[in-house]
């Protein structure tokens, strides 16, 4: 079995989150955010789960776009922040993608390599976000500089929140009313809403909402907010106890000696470090959830191990569980924990094997997921 480090993703809480996702938008579509291999959570993997209910796919670049299409993906699939060169274009329409275009030289990029079959534009507004989007005033001019072209099938008119997390939305609602000042009487589909906003800020959700984080069952909020009661965490990840210790009042644990036990204190060294992605930062206290208990991590997190107080635990034995966030444990204490948020700490999952459960009728076993990479094309040769 080697290392006991796991991540375990159930794909039936996916779908189960993909669904929340889809009542939330009411009669609009759930493009479902796979960027960054899902979050760590396997991107063919999660979109193949979804293959069957799902409206759409997003993500961040061409090389995760095209690792979906050969994968068997047939809906739409969404380059968030479109194309980055040129020449990514005969790629785009080989592959029937769709692209935001948020700069100027994307426009002409595109007139001067026209592709050959309809493509659908996501036509990106910065309403208030301060990165990347057209200006609001030129905004309706770049709509008529793409409108007349004859490839080009929709414009989906979008924009993306800043702080649509905050308890009481006003940046939120102030971007809400910049993007409809400039865009109320432009035809054609809307899309606004992340995780927070497509949960908080009903009047923004659109034609295409874009749930990234929701889909794998984490509130995107810091608070309570009772959608934590309606989603189902995705990932599990785990470990085991590898050894345990009782040390003397005085004894320091880990790097830098910078815990020292108050009294005689029951240690247990759990095969899990910053290696495997769980925050260093992680502060003295941070839960751990091992046989129905929360213990408090002590000491630093090392690269390939952590420690934890087992003191009130009766009964641990090595090779017992440890979790460090899943059903049991919500990742976003953890993160609060770390001083982070769940985004950082479920992207930075590195080194863990990923066992998957559940998925869609029929679909084959997941733990022996295909191999596609020999089907991906070279982008662009040497
Ligand atoms: C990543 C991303 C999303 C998804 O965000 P979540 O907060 O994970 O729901 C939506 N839209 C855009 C443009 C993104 O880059």
């Amino acid at each position: 079995m080697g290392r006991p480090a796991t991540a375990t993703i159930n794909l039936d809480a996916l779908r189960h989150n993909y669904r929340i996702a889809e009542q939330l938008s009411g009669s609009g579509r759930v493009m479902a955010v796979v960027k960054a291999d899902a979050y760590s959570h396997g991107a063919i993997a999660c979109a193949t789960a979804l293959a069957d209910i799902a409206s759409g796919f997003a993500v961040a670049c061409i090389e995760e776009a095209l690792e979906l299409r050969v994968s068997g993906i047939k809906q739409p699939i969404l380059l968030l922040e479109g194309f980055f060169e040129p020449r990514e274009l005969a790629m785009i329409d080989q592959y029937r993608l769709d692209t935001v275009i948020h700069h100027q030289s994307q426009v002409d990029a595109l007139l001067a390599c026209p592709p050959g079959h309809p493509l659908r534009v996501w036509l990106k507004m910065d309403s208030g976000m301060g990165r990347v989007g057209f200006a609001p005033d030129d905004y309706r001019k770049v709509w008529s500089q793409l409108h007349p072209l004859p490839f080009v099938k929709d414009i989906v008119l979008m924009s993306h929140f800043a702080c649509a997390d905050e308890p009481d939305g006003e940046h939120a609602r102030q971007q809400l009313t910049t993007f409809n000042r400039y865009a109320h009487d432009l035809p054609g589909e809307r899309s606004f809403c992340n995780s927070a906003g497509l949960i908080a800020i009903k009047e923004a959700r659109g034609d295409w909402n874009r749930p990234g984080l929701l889909l794998y069952g984490v509130s995107p909020f810091t608070e309570a907010h009772g959608i934590e009661q309606k989603i189902r965490p995705v990932m599990e990840l785990s470990s085991a106890l590898i050894s345990i210790k009782d040390i003397p009042a005085g004894s320091s644990v880990g790097y830098g000696s910078q815990w020292i036990a108050p009294k005689t204190t029951r240690i247990g060294i759990v095969a899990m470090g910053y290696a495997d992605g769980y925050p260093r930062h992680a502060v003295n206290g941070t839960p751990v959830f091992i046989n129905g208990h929360r213990v408090p991590l002590v000491g630093r997190v090392s690269m390939d191990m952590l420690t934890v107080d087992l003191t009130d635990v009766p009964e641990v034995r090595i090779g017992d569980r440890a979790i460090l966030w899943g059903d049991d444990l919500p990742i976003v204490d953890v993160a609060k924990s770390a001083d982070t948020i769940p985004y950082q700490l479920l992207c930075n999952l590195n080194r863990v094997p990923v066992h998957y459960s559940g998925g869609s009728p029929g679909m084959d076993d997941l733990t022996a997921l295909a191999d596609y990479s020999s089907e991906i094309p070279v982008l662009f040769g040497k």
